[in-house]
């Protein structure tokens, strides 16, 4: 078997694997051998050096190896609570270990085994010491190979896939080792490895799953040895490959027609502007129209905080294109928002003589088909729904720009879709959701970015305070106070799933009672995403139109929704939200010159992970810094939430911790396409292996 054949082979051929567990492996996205050998262990345990039970001191971690003088389970006062209770001896002396609520160990743990365990070293109420909840292991007596594989060594610990233990982990992955050749074909240039003085592709996976006696602990645990290090670059130089691969097949792209920027086209942007662009805006929007009028297509990422002001920016550029002639596509990721830039953008083009329209699910058959109809001829040319615009059945007669408003999720996919078309429009997509750096170079590393970091003049930073539950009518009485100033004020309700009905319910009980009991003498709105559309319009135009002074809400007005006037925004159960979702809920109020207030009103006790979110909302209203914590809180997998095609799949990279080297690989990588120049047929092969490699695509 070639080397590239034994990587390949499915995990559930592997002596000791079979379906069952090869099915707990493809959970975790583990399906071949490579990806086995490319998932480190979570963290590394020098079983060379185990102390002795008799050196322990307690309020440190310890690992040791002992014989199970006896074991059984306890029963506790608290009904139902038992306890594991072992002793282990290793010859210097004993320990109690004692594992809490773990009933099934009875079936785990014999007399007389030989085991290994790590953990918490305690002091006992009765003056002993005690190892608490240890992560263990059982040796095998007959099993030779169990003496060089799991102790005696640095050890690797990997984390539990579904019913593969770490041991089974750790056995499988150095059988797969002392399979693969030594002179396994290397995935990194020659060129590139050699200059920066790396280990081979080889060496680098041996040294990472067992690494020689000498490697210091605390690298490896930090993964910073010359192994994992370059096991990470190149899982950072092969995706920056394909990235700099998609961007030279991008140049080779022509769009249809290239607009071009004179003075009568400055003089018509000048009648549609009601204010003074900020700086922010003004640089970006410079950077899009330079795009516009090259001929390559647009692939750009105008990232502003909520209240920024993106829109104007777009509408601008939309102007560019329609005085050239040009069609363009704006789209909302819902039918709320929408509708909102409809209104919006229409009332800016009274003057101009371009024509808008709103195509949505709530557009009747009969509008729908004349639209369509006008839209194919030209005569309408600037198009507002949402993401069906470039999926259904609208033909356009010329598109040349597309914007995508809130969409920082539409990626590769969309576009894909566009250029299957025979389309190659300039693209503009915008997002609030600041975007950690590391993050927009991955996830975004073939468009070029823009932001603004500015907010239009004269808005006041919102004032955030986190109140528990109890502190409800402080805040009522505060929210009375505004709405007689004239501000209006939205409650939201978490609704996690939009067909949740326990909450649904909830929401709609808080609306009865607010409107009813402590509100009565102003006008309530509640909106859910459980409405029909022409309901919601109705609650949005009133609020927007002040006839609702308080609106309860599900976050269906997360998103966009621009109500300057509201100032109070209340958030219930706020410690449900993710850090990013409460920074869009806010960016709902402060979007005037009135002080706005923002309570994240939450039930104790608090969880760690939702009093820092909380914690981070009172001390920054800052988007970017809010992102930068909520993808450390969270940690990349989730950022997004569920996992959205375009969004890379890493093996070895953890987003958080490899900056540095994912930044370097990049420089590598641009510099080595730049070099190597691979033709066209190349460019087309690679990115194939890539987007799979990389999940970017659907598998259908
Ligand atoms: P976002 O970037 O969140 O999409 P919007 O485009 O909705 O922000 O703009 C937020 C509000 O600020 C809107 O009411 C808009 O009219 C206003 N606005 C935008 N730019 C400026 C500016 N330069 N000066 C004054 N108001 C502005
Ligand atoms: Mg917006």
């Amino acid at each position: 078997m070639s080397a590239a054949e034994v990587l390949a082979t499915p995990l559930q051929f592997l002596k000791g694997v079979g379906p069952r567990r090869a099915a707990d492996f493809a959970n975790a996205g583990l399906v071949t051998l490579e990806d086995l050998l490319y998932r480190f262990p979570m963290r590394y345990e020098d079983r060379s050096r185990l102390q002795s039970i008799a050196s322990l001191k307690p309020g440190q971690a310890a690992s040791l190896s002992g014989r199970l003088l006896s074991c059984g389970l306890r029963s506790t006062r608290r009904p139902g609570f038992k306890i594991f209770d072992a002793v282990v001896d290793d010859g210097t002396a004993s320990i109690r270990v004692s594992w809490l609520n773990q009933a099934f160990l009875r079936d785990v743990f014999a007399r007389g085994q030989h085991v290994v365990l790590f953990g918490p070293v305690e002091m006992r109420g009765s003056g002993g010491l005690q190892l608490t909840n240890p992560q263990y292991e059982i040796l095998d007596e007959d099993d030779a190979s169990a003496e060089t594989i799991h102790t005696g060594r640095i050890v690797p610990v990997y984390e539990r896939t579904g019913s593969v233990t770490p041991k089974m982990q750790r056995r499988l992955v150095h059988d797969a080792l002392q399979t693969l050749p030594a002179d396994l074909p290397d995935l990194l240039p020659d060129a590139v490895r050699l200059r920066l003085d790396m280990p081979s592709r080889y060496a680098a996976l041996l040294a990472s799953h067992f690494p020689p006696a000498d490697a210091p602990l605390d690298q490896l645990n930090s993964f910073t040895t010359p192994a994992q290090q370059r096991l990470i670059f190149e899982e950072a130089f092969l995706f920056h490959t394909g990235v700099a691969a998609r961007r030279r097949t991008a140049a080779a792209e022509r769009k249809a027609v290239v607009p071009a920027v004179d003075d009568r086209i400055r003089e018509s942007a000048r009648r549609v502007l009601p204010f003074k662009l900020t700086a922010g805006q003004r640089q970006s929007l410079k950077e899009i129209v330079d795009d516009l009028q090259r001929p390559q297509p647009m692939n750009r990422l105008l990232q502003g905080d909520v209240g920024a002001g993106k829109t104007i920016v777009a509408l601008l550029a939309a102007l560019v294109a329609m005085e050239n002639n040009l069609q363009v596509a704006f789209m909302a990721p819902t039918e709320i928002l929408a509708e909102q830039h409809f209104l919006n953008i229409s009332r800016l083009l009274q003057p101009s003589r371009f024509r808008v329209a709103l195509l949505t699910g709530a557009t009747s058959a009969a509008a729908r088909r004349e639209e369509l109809a006008e839209i194919a001829a030209g005569s309408i040319h600037l198009v507002i729904g949402t993401h069906a615009l470039v999926e259904g059945d609208v033909r356009f007669k010329q598109l040349g720009l597309v914007v995508i408003d809130e969409q920082h999720r539409f990626g590769v996919l969309q576009r894909a879709r566009l250029r299957s078309k025979g389309l190659h429009p300039d693209v503009l997509v915008m997002t609030a959701t600041p975007i950690p750096r590391t993050l927009a170079l991955t996830l975004y590393g073939d468009l070029d970015v823009s932001v603004i970091r500015d907010v239009p003049p004269g808005r006041l930073p919102t004032k955030t305070t986190a109140k528990p539950e109890s502190r409800r009518d402080d805040i009522y009485a505060f929210v009375r106070d505004q709405l007689d100033a004239g501000r209006q004020a939205y409650v939201i309700y978490p609704l996690v799933d939009e067909s949740d009905k326990v909450d649904l319910k909830a929401a709609t009980v808080m609306f009865d009672h607010l409107s009813q009991d402590i509100f009565p003498h102003y006008t309530v709105g509640l909106l859910h995403g459980k409405m029909k559309s022409d309901a919601k319009d109705r609650v949005m135009k009133a609020f927007a139109a002040r006839n609702i002074q308080l609106l309860v809400s599900t976050t269906v007005v997360e998103v966009g929704v621009d109500v300057p006037n509201a100032s109070v925004m209340i958030v219930e159960h706020a410690e449900r939200f993710g850090l990013s979702q409460l920074h869009q809920l806010r960016g709902r109020v402060g979007r005037d010159t009135h002080q706005s207030h923002c309570f994240l009103l939450y039930q104790a006790p608090l969880s760690d992970e939702a009093r820092e979110r909380l914690r981070a909302m009172t001390d920054t209203t800052d988007g970017f810094v809010i992102a930068e914590r909520d993808l450390a809180l969270r940690g990349p997998g989730d950022f997004f939430g569920t996992r959205q095609a375009g969004v890379p799949t890493f093996r070895s990279i953890d987003l958080v911790r490899d900056r540095a080297v994912l930044e370097g690989a990049k420089a590598e990588a641009d510099a080595w396409i730049e070099s190597a120049a691979p033709t066209p047929a190349v460019l087309a092969k690679m990115l194939e292996t890539w987007e799979q490699r990389f999940r970017l695509i659907e598998i259908a």
